[in-house]
């Protein structure tokens, strides 16, 4: 997977959708990051910070257990094993550091279920940098404790009232403030969505997770490449990273969106948020609310390079429900010992209803476990039943192959 054109197209998704104002704003960030990624001196930094401070290399491993139960050979890349506990860092400190080598001071970023706000948070208070993160008043309530988190680390949360109050309003608040202070802020987006340059640096930046596997897996595999690689998809940071390790082999690439936010599957191409995509719009083209058990999944559009890959049959997109969803949480929780993110669960629950079928008995997966399921314990419990807290076992069959 290469740089999009020079006007940041990937086929005929993406490109630079933003009033005259903010043009400059992305020429300079277009530039800058050119000029940092051709640099060997920006790459020793940044690896030396995901290294010493953010865990990396995260790594694979080979789930015994679950590819016994499902006849079919899954491997998983640790994300959740990262600082903060999910593949978000690797975008947020490169940006950071790009900031600051910018010359900026001052970090925004905007927020729905929370998780990016706070990976922001972190970058800033390790690079010495103020923060400020637009979060919609809905979102603000339902995630309260990333509020709080946000604050602990020294960002400010803003309120956003407009709209939905939810998440694509906060990123037009974010690109609201970007406009007039672009003196100082870096405006820190969070997946591979928005104007050129962001899909294509956010995914450059997500990569090495990929480039990781792809080494992790062939010395599992004796050399050979995974038969196929998922990754789940809310913007499609974690899937864009890790197709771009495998983009060159000759792996089957799927991503796996909620079922109630599957912009590729039901979703129409439009322009939102500085690019064009698939979208998820009502019959007037205003953009509808995602919405599915996974807070992180919810994001009504999908980054433009994913509506390429589709188009160009590279990789493939398909969907998971709640139901599947929970019951992969929990299958992997009881086979494997790791609690994985809903969102991954997406994933997983694919590989669980394929496998044996579409994933030919004996071939091998490589799932991308984008982060670590704590976050969402609380809300597995509550969806499952109300008697997890006196001991008894949860109402999921973790052997369940959800009904087709
Ligand atoms: C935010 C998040 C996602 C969704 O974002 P992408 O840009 O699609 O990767 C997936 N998994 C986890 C754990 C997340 O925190």
């Amino acid at each position: 997977m290469g740089p999009p054109d020079a006007l940041g197209h990937f086929g005929s998704f993406g490109g630079r959708f933003v009033p005259e104002s903010l043009v400059r704003a992305c020429v300079e960030l277009e530039q800058a990051f050119g000029s940092a990624w051709q640099d060997p001196r920006f790459h020793e930094s940044l690896g030396e910070i995901l290294r010493s401070y953010g865990g990396r290399p995260t790594p694979v491993t080979e789930c015994h257990r679950l590819s016994e139960r499902l006849g079919v050979r899954v491997l998983l890349k640790r994300e959740d094993l990262a600082h903060t506990g999910s593949h978000k860092l690797n975008n947020v400190i490169g940006q950071s550091l790009l900031a600051a080598r910018m010359g900026k001071t001052r970090l925004i970023a905007e927020t729905g279920a929370g998780q990016h706000g706070v990976a922001t948070a972190t970058a800033a208070a390790l690079m010495g940098m103020s923060c400020v993160v637009y979060m919609g008043e809905v979102d603000m309530a339902r995630q309260a404790l990333n509020v709080f988190r946000m604050e602990l680390l020294g960002a400010e949360v803003t309120a956003v009232c407009s709209g939905s109050r939810t998440l694509k309003d906060a990123v037009n608040e974010a690109l609201r403030d970007w406009v007039a202070n672009l003196d100082d802020t870096h405006y820190c987006l969070g997946s591979v969505m928005g104007p050129h340059p962001y899909p294509w640096m956010v995914r450059e930046f997500q990569r090495v997770l990929g480039d990781e596997a792809r080494e992790q897996c062939r010395e599992l595999l004796g050399g050979a490449d995974p038969d196929w690689v998922v990754a789940c998809v809310g913007g499609g940071s974690n899937a864009a990273g890790t197709f771009a390790g495998f983009a060159s082999t000759s792996a089957r690439l799927v991503g796996v969106e909620a079922a109630g936010g599957a912009a590729m599957t039901h979703g129409l191409p439009g322009v939102v948020h500085g690019m064009r995509s698939y979208l998820l719009q009502d019959e007037a083209g205003q953009i509808s609310e995602a919405e599915s058990i996974s807070a992180g999944l919810d994001y009504p559009g999908i980054g433009p390079e994913h509506a390429h890959l589709a188009d160009i049959g590279r990789a493939v997109y398909d969907q998971a429900t709640d139901a599947e969803v929970l019951s992969a949480f929990t299958l992997l929780a009881q086979t494997e010992g790791i609690i994985p993110a809903l969102e991954p669960a997406h994933a997983l629950a694919w590989v669980v209803r394929n496998a044996g079928t579409t994933i030919a008995s004996g071939q091998s997966v490589l799932v991308t476990l984008s982060g670590r399921g704590d976050k969402d314990v609380a809300q597995v419990r509550d969806l499952l039943s109300g008697d997890v807290g006196s001991g008894q076992q949860v109402a999921v069959d973790p052997a369940g192959v959800p009904e087709r």
